[in-house]
């Protein structure tokens, strides 16, 4: 996982609802996309993710309810990740923003991850 300063922190976010993304704008400049369907799949919970062996809740095909991807609102978490807030209820994923970043899904982080892997 790639190691970001540590002054490089998400300074706003803004939810579009329209499209279900979240825009993160960073101290850097950079302004990160992610959709919520992304976003949720990805949660790190162990209820979602599993933890100690278990499987999680949560894989590339669980059906997902309009509840579930839907993104109220984002919540800090000391000074190293965001805390979604979703539609059922759910609020236990601590995304570190190491992994938000590496988990960007914008036309520059796109093209940036896909020089890495070898096609
Ligand atoms: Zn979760
Ligand atoms: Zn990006």
């Amino acid at each position: 996982m790639q190691q970001l300063p540590p002054d490089l922190v998400p300074t706003s976010y803004e939810l579009d609802e329209d499209h279900a993304l979240l825009h993160l704008s960073w101290s850097d400049g950079h302004e990160s996309l992610h959709s919520y369907e992304a976003l949720r799949r990805a949660c790190p919970c162990a209820w979602c993710s599993g933890e100690g062996g278990f499987a999680g809740n949560m894989s590339a095909t669980t059906p997902l309810s309009p509840e579930m991807v839907t993104l109220y609102e984002l919540t800090m978490v000391g000074r190293y990740g965001l805390t979604p807030i979703w539609g059922d209820g759910h609020k236990t994923g601590i995304y570190t923003y190491e992994r938000l970043r590496g988990m960007c899904e914008c036309d520059e982080c796109r093209l940036a991850r896909a020089d890495k892997q070898p096609a």
